[in-house]
């Protein structure tokens, strides 16, 4: 089921003395998810993703602004009528009942047409179940199950219904980072196969990255950029997304465009076609550095940390914005880790030019 999004804002009102105001937690969102895909929503704490999933399943009534569900205008429904499976971080079982009881319990609620049999509600709690792998555990009751096993219950749960939309609030959130892994690849099993359209938030990037088809960057309310993961990853329209996306983090700098080339402090990195003399941001992607004795870029060195396949050059320039320069080098590049400086070339395509003001891309 494809779901759009127009104008979506939502707008909470400044409470009490010491508010700052209203606050907007949505703003302007349009967007039209295509049906059957895995959406990541990302962006910092606060940026308004919680607000954009409770707007979409109708906890929460947006300010201005439309949802569709296919053709379907549900602006105005109550959230039990949406048809959405909704799954939280702290998995919110209850806690008194097993699994089976837990899975069971939307089913039991249906009304009218879309009542079940008790034979036609277990059938359907035990495919669930199967799909998410926790059909041995039916009996059990969640004090009884891993954080893992709870959280697929409750994906289960979301799932048995046959939910028009999927949504999931930052469901691996409590998971220790094995779990979070190996659940994260299960989720995206069960969307592949069940091909629901899902919306996955998340703050964390390396998770939104390995799951979506198309991720959203969210900050402050305002969608920042739409597209596919590596594509954010590899064409950032702003230094926001830029910084965001990346492990290890983007290196910044100050620098300036003159004459048609791209300087960092002194040096003079790379040709910058086209762009107007001005300060500007560079930033440049650890994997975008080159050792080259004669490398147009120089910095001081201050140590070389062994990855396996990988080296991580750390060094320092004075131009840089982060405390130290992280560079990604596969390992068979020998450094010297008794020079003072280090020196390097930049590939083009790993390196962007922002503006100061608007921390536009320009480069
Ligand atoms: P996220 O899930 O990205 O961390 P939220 O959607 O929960 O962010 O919150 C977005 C903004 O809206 C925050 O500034 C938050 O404080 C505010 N907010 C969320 N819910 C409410 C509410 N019920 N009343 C007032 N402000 C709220
Ligand atoms: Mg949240």
């Amino acid at each position: 089921m494809k779901v759009v999004l127009q104008d979506l804002t939502k707008i909470f009102p400044g409470r009490g003395r010491k508010s700052k105001g209203d606050v907007i937690a949505v703003s302007d969102f349009s967007f039209e998810i295509p049906d059957g895909k895995l959406i990541g929503l990302l962006g910092p704490s606060g940026c308004g993703k919680s607000t954009t999933l409770n707007l979409l399943c109708g906890l929460e009534q947006p300010t201005k602004g439309k949802i569709f569900f296919g053709e379907d205008d549900v602006t105005d429904l109550p959230a039990e009528n949406r048809g959405v499976g909704m799954v939280f971080q702290n998995y919110a079982l209850y806690p008194h009942l097993t699994v089976k009881q837990n899975i069971l319990f939307p089913l039991e609620n249906l009304k009218g047409d879309a009542k079940l049999s008790k034979e036609e509600m277990l059938a359907k709690a035990q495919e669930v179940a199967k799909l998410v792998q926790i059909d041995e555990l039916m009996e059990r009751r969640p004090a009884e199950l891993s954080g893992g096993q709870q959280q697929r219950v409750a994906i289960a749960r979301a799932l048995v219904k046959m939910p028009r939309i999927l949504l999931m609030d930052e469901p691996l959130s409590n998971l220790d980072a094995r779990l979070r892994l190996q659940t994260r690849e299960e989720i995206r099993r069960i969307q592949r196969e069940t091909q629901i359209t899902t919306i996955f938030v998340t703050h964390d990037q390396e998770e939104a990255m390995s799951i979506s088809d198309l991720i959203v960057v969210m900050k402050e309310g305002v969608v920042q950029q739409i597209g596919k993961p590596q594509e954010v990853y590899d064409n950032p329209v702003n230094l926001f997304v830029a910084k965001f996306l990346g492990t290890p983090p983007i290196n910044v700098f100050d620098g300036k465009v003159q004459g048609g080339r791209l300087w960092i402090g002194e040096d003079d990195v790379l040709a910058a076609d086209g762009i107007p003399d001005q300060e500007v941001y560079v930033a440049i992607r650890p994997e975008g550095f080159v050792l080259n004795e004669q490398g147009a870029f120089s910095c001081e060195l201050k140590r070389v940390e062994v990855m396996g396949r990988d080296i991580s050059v750390v060094s320092v320039n004075k131009a840089s914005e982060n405390e130290v320069i992280r560079s990604i080098i596969a390992a068979e590049n020998k450094v010297n880790t008794g020079a003072a400086k280090v020196r390097f070339d930049l590939k083009p395509n790993k390196v962007f030019a922002f503006d100061r003001r608007t921390e536009k891309r320009l480069l």
